[in-house]
């Protein structure tokens, strides 16, 4: 008989924190590892599915993580196997004819979560389902108690931090796999020759060249922070990437530099400029450092999102692969430590190339591959 194409669903929504290039990054890694074999869809959940006023959540997200506050207090309220359960028990009545259109209209061999606030209710749902359903968390280290819902069949993790999370809430050992945040694969290629990269991008080629990016919507004092360095006459080039911030970006344009300065909107390069430079200067999002780990790209980092950020932070410090640096004067400091003493940044560079974990995606890729049936006997064949 001919077997059908298995067909894979993510569900995610566009709220920040990288769950739409997390899923992007699974379905091209089941791409390479298996052509042809595999039908991959993704889902706005909150879009296309959310009821009033629930659908707005990807509207709300932007402003709300501009007031860091706030989002730190919802997250530590919220936070807890209670307070979890309580909160999915008060959004079911809401959500449950939702969750039921959603499973109905897009039958599947397998659903997987890359948002927190899905698992409650679609563990709910499928609960007595034949239909499996998987979570890949996205964020790296600290870890919402939303994340691990016991009806998962497996949830993917980052780090072993969020491992023990997991462990902590109640979820059966071996439901739970530590491989890495998935990282598209133009992230995951050979380094090329830094003099190469640096004249294609129209960088100076003398001097160490420092890339300051603050997250894919340019949020977070990044200004204060050009400005700061700017100020401090530091002996390097530095490469501003104001992502979907045109405001940001236009405001850059007009400062006067006193250094060579590129000013970008959001780059689709971002590999080349992470290989190309020599110290990254950043906020803690989980994708951003992920990639500075594979790029070998020693990290400042300047903000972070409370709560689900705050564990970022922590391991990048403890591991020893950068600096927090939180006020614009510290993130000088910090820049002119690592200016004048090359060595202690080549370390955390080889401390980045030791956390990396750049096959992440394709070993997500393999465990969804196999829950659906397909083999990956010849995995070499396709690499
Ligand atoms: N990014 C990019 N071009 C830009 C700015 C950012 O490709 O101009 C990418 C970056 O490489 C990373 C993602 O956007 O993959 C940002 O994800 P992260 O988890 O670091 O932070 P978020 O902005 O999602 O909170």
């Amino acid at each position: 008989p001919i077997r059908k194409t298995p067909r894979i669903i993510f569900l995610f929504s566009d709220t920040g924190g990288g769950h739409r290039s997390a899923s992007e990054a699974i379905i091209e890694a089941l791409n390479l590892e298996f052509p042809g074999q595999v039908r991959a869809d993704m889902i706005d959940l909150f879009r296309a599915y959310a009821p009033k006023p629930l659908d707005l959540a990807p509207d709300i997200y932007p402003p709300l993580s501009r007031v860091p506050d706030v989002w730190g207090l919802g997250y530590r309220v919220s936070d807890g196997k209670q307070r979890t359960r309580m909160l999915n028990d008060a959004l079911w009545p809401y959500v449950r004819l939702s969750i039921s259109r959603l499973v109905r209209e897009n039958p599947a061999d397998l659903l997987v979560s890359v948002h927190p606030l899905f698992n409650g209710p679609l563990g709910r749902r499928l609960a007595n389902s034949k239909t499996p359903f998987y979570t890949v968390v996205t964020d790296m280290v600290s870890t919402h108690a939303a994340w691990f819902d016991r009806h998962a069949e497996k949830i993917v993790v980052a780090t072993e931090a969020a491992r023990q999370r997991g462990l902590k809430l109640g979820i059966e050992p071996n439901k739970l796999a530590v491989v890495g945040l998935p990282v598209a694969d133009r992230f995951c290629r050979p380094v090329g020759e830094r003099a190469a990269l640096r004249a294609g991008l129209g960088w100076p080629q003398d001097g160490p060249a420092v890339l300051l990016v603050g997250g894919g919507e340019g949020m977070g004092p990044l200004r204060a922070v050009a400005e700061a360095i700017n100020a401090a006459h530091l002996p390097a080039t530095l490469v501003i990437i104001a992502g979907r911030n045109r405001k940001l970006k236009e405001q850059l344009e007009r400062t006067e530099w006193n250094m060579p300065v590129r000013v970008y909107g959001f780059v689709r390069e971002m590999p080349d400029f992470m290989r190309a430079a020599d110290i990254l200067v950043t906020k803690a999002g989980p994708g951003t450092i992920c990639e500075a780990f594979i790029a070998e790209l020693p990290i400042i980092l300047y903000s972070r999102m409370p709560g689900q950020e705050d564990g970022n932070v922590s391991f990048v410090v403890d591991e020893g692969a950068g600096v927090w640096a939180p006020e614009p004067d510290s993130v000088v400091n910090a820049l002119r430590r690592w200016l004048e003493h090359p060595q202690e940044r080549l370390d955390a560079a080889a401390t980045c190339r030791r956390l990396a974990r750049p096959q992440a995606a394709r070993q997500i890729a393999r465990l969804l591959a196999q829950r659906v049936g397909l083999t990956s006997g010849d995995e070499h064949a396709h690499s």
